[in-house]
């Protein structure tokens, strides 16, 4: 009997032994493709059920004047994601991140990088419209910085998409973006320029395997960059850091 012969026999007996404990049914492993879609289709599905439950949330004083809770969107495989502070007025009306004109903005930023906006994904650290005068959330201009409670309060949300994603770097955008995720109390012009180690839930940094570590890029918030065109310069610059790594020539 030749050895392909052989192996057809065990196969065959093993099949039968199966039968015999009452499996009806072999999955066979699934590979390439197939495989690929099935973990994206997987993570959408999480980060859809997390934006059920931001839409949802109660959790902090914002909710009461918010229109729309703005959980993120974009690839949920994304390699690159862009975190800024908050929503504002127009992202507060459409429920998205980045729509108005910082976001007319970003996405040309993306677009420059050689990226589409559905290649990446935008979020923010806290979901929902920071005002500076609640009772009039028809107003635009309205907007503020998110205060420590309400980013407490709200960034295990993000935590959780970063770690659905697992993109390969994160772009922050202005400094509350900055201070927040790099765990550095500095100005931005002393975080931005240059890499920082994001770590994955759990948020320790230390004792925690190297697959947990994304890297981190601190830039200006695109809203800077319309107040003042002189910083685009030094924002393209990080970009092209990022690129640079994309491309594998950041590596030491
Ligand atoms: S900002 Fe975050 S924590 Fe506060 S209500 Fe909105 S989703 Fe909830």
């Amino acid at each position: 009997m030749t050895y392909f012969n052989e192996i057809i026999r065990l196969t065959k007996k093993y099949i039968e032994q199966l039968k015999a404990d009452g499996v009806d049914r072999v999955v066979v492993s699934e590979k390439g493709k197939n495989m690929k879609k099935r973990k994206k289709n997987i993570a959408d599905g999480k980060l859809k059920k997390l934006a059920e439950e931001i839409k949802n949330c109660k959790k902090c004083p914002l909710h009461k004047s918010r229109k729309n809770a703005v959980p993120g969107e974009g690839n949920p495989e994304a390699k690159l994601m862009f975190i800024g502070e908050g929503p504002g007025f127009d992202e507060d009306r459409l429920g998205r991140p980045f729509v108005g004109r910082s976001g007319q903005l970003l996405d040309k930023i993306i677009l420059a990088m050689g990226m589409k906006r559905e290649d990446v994904f935008i979020a923010n650290i806290v979901k929902c419209h920071p005002m500076v005068d609640p009772s009039h959330p028809d107003e635009r201009g309205n907007d503020r910085k998110p205060s420590s409670d309400e980013i407490n309060g709200c960034i295990s949300y993000l935590e959780k998409q970063i770690e659905i994603i697992k993109p390969k770097i994160i772009c922050s955008l202005g400094s509350v973006s900055a201070t927040t995720l790099t765990g550095i109390s500095a100005p931005l012009g002393k975080l931005r320029g240059k890499f920082h180690d994001y770590y994955c839930s759990p948020r320790i940094h230390s004792g925690v395997s190297h697959a947990n570590r994304i890297k981190l890029m601190p830039t200006f918030h695109p809203a800077a960059l319309l107040r003042n065109p002189n910083w685009k310069k030094d924002a393209w610059e990080d970009m092209k850091k990022i690129m640079k790594e994309f491309n594998g020539k950041g590596k030491k």
